[in-house]
C-alpha cells in the first residue's frame, strides 16, 4: 500500500503539468433549427467528446421547446388556447407553468405592448404558416381582435389550481421571448457542464459566455437597411445578451407596403414606429421581449417602457434611418457610420431629446 501512496500524487502532477502544456481545444460548433430560426452553438475549449455530449443535449433541449411551446401545432399550449376559446379551464402543463409568471410581468411592465395573449392576432396576420400571406386579413376581424382586449392578466387559477381566462379571446403566443427564453436556459446547462467560453445564437438573438480567447466577444449590430451590413458593433461581457427585433426578415408587401410580424396590440396591425431594436441585458427572456415591446413602442416613445422593464442599452433604428439610443448603449456602440446621426435618449419623454452626431 504505501508504494501506491507515494505514487498517486506523482500521477496527479504529471497530468497536471501536462494539462498546462495543453494548447485550446478548437471551436466545436452545432447548427440546427428550433423555434422557427436556425440554432448556432459554439463552444470554445471544452475537450471535443465532453463539447458533442452538451451539444447533444442543447439541440435535444431546443427541440423539446419547440414542440412543447408551439402556438399552432398540437401542443400544451394550443390545449390551452383552445380550452380558453371554450371557456374551460385545464390543468397548467408542466412546461408552460414557469413563463407564465414571467410572461405576465413583462406584458405589464411593457405596458401590454409585449402581449403574448395577442395569439389569435398573430395567427389572423398568417405569419405562423410556412407560407406568408400576400395581403392583410379583413380590418373588421382585426377590429374586433383588438376590441376583445386579450391580456396576460385575464388568466387565472381556479380552486382547483387549473388555468382559466376570463377572456374567451385570449390565445398564447410565447413566440416574442420564447428563444430568450430556451438562450437563458441552454447558458446554464452549458455552464454545468463546465462551458465557459461559448455562443448561443437563435437567428441573429444570443447569449454570449465567458471570452473569445484572450479578449472579450465582439458583437455586430445588423442594419435593417442594408442587407449583410452592420450598423456598429459592441464588445459582450460573461453572460450578456443581445437581441434585435426587427422588420426585415418576416414580411410580405402589399401595394407597396410592408407589412411584417411584429404586431401593435392597440391597432392589431404591424407596428410602425422602428426599423429594428437591439437590447443588451443580462438576462435573455428580459432582452428578447423588450426588443418586442421597444419595436412597438417605436421611436421616441421606448424610453419610457424601457425605463418600466429596468431595461437600460437600446438602439432603435427610426422608419427615417436616424439612430436612437439610450445613454449607456450610446458609451459601448463601436464603428458607428460616420455619416449616422444617433440621437442620445435619456429616459425621459421624447420632448427632451439630447442629440449627437456620431463620429465613430
Ligand atoms: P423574431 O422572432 O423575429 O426574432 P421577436 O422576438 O420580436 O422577433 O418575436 C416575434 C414573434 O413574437 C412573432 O412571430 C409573434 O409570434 C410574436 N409577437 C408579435 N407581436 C407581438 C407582441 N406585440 N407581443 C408579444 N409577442 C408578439
Ligand atoms: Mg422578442
Amino acid at each position: 500500500m504505501r508504494p501506491a501512496r507515494r505514487t498517486f500524487p506523482l500521477a496527479v502532477l504529471l497530468v497536471l503539468v501536462l494539462a498546462g502544456c495543453q494548447k485550446p481545444h478548437p471551436e466545436v460548433r452545432r447548427t440546427f433549427l428550433a423555434l422557427g430560426t436556425l440554432v448556432e452553438v459554439s463552444l470554445y475549449d471544452v475537450p471535443p467528446a465532453r463539447a458533442a455530449r452538451l451539444l447533444d443535449a442543447v439541440e435535444a433541449d431546443f427541440r423539446r421547446r419547440h414542440h412543447d411551446w408551439h402556438a399552432w401545432e398540437e401542443s400544451p399550449v394550443t390545449r390551452l388556447n383552445r380550452a380558453f376559446a371554450a371557456g374551460r379551464c385545464l390543468p397548467v402543463p408542466k412546461v408552460v407553468a414557469p413563463l407564465l409568471g414571467p410572461a405576465t410581468r413583462l406584458a405589464v411592465a411593457s405596458d401590454h405592448l409585449f402581449n403574448p395573449a395577442i395569439g389569435r392576432l398573430i395567427a389572423l396576420w398568417g405569419f405562423h404558416a410556412e407560407r406568408y400571406p400576400d395581403h392583410p386579413p379583413p380590418a373588421a376581424r382585426i377590429r374586433a381582435l383588438v376590441a376583445a382586449r386579450p391580456r396576460m392578466t385575464d388568466l387565472y387559477r381556479d380552486a382547483a389550481g387549473r388555468l382559466c381566462s376570463r377572456n374567451p379571446a385570449v390565445a398564447l403566443d410565447f413566440g416574442g421571448f420564447a428563444k430568450g427564453w430556451a438562450i437563458g436556459e441552454v447558458a446554464r446547462l452549458l455552464r454545468r457542464g463546465g462551458a465557459h467560453d461559448a455562443v448561443i445564437d437563435a437567428g441573429g438573438d444570443l447569449q454570449v459566455l465567458g471570452r473569445h480567447g484572450d479578449r472579450p466577444w465582439r458583437i455586430g449590430i445588423r442594419d435593417p437597411q442594408r442587407r449583410g451590413a452592420v450598423l456598429g458593433a459592441v464588445e459582450v461581457a460573461d453572460g450578456e445578451c443581445v437581441f434585435t427585433s426587427g422588420s426585415y426578415e418576416r414580411f410580405f408587401v402589399w401595394h407597396g407596403r410592408r407589412y411584417h410580424h411584429l404586431i401593435d396590440p392597440r391597432t392589431g396591425y404591424p407596428a410602425t414606429g422602428a426599423l429594428s431594436v437591439t437590447v443588451i441585458a443580462t438576462d435573455p427572456a428580459l432582452a428578447d421581449a423588450a426588443a418586442t415591446a421597444l419595436f412597438v413602442a417605436g421611436a421616441g416613445h421606448w424610453p419610457a417602457i424601457a425605463r418600466r422593464l429596468g431595461v437600460t442599452q437600446v438602439l432603435l433604428v427610426a422608419p427615417d434611418g436616424t439612430l436612437e439610443a439610450s445613454p449607456a448603449m450610446a458609451r459601448r456602440l463601436r464603428r458607428l457610420a460616420p455619416e449616422r446621426t444617433l440621437h442620445v435618449l435619456a429616459e425621459t419623454p421624447a420632448a427632451s431629446r439630447g442629440s449627437e452626431r456620431s463620429s465613430r
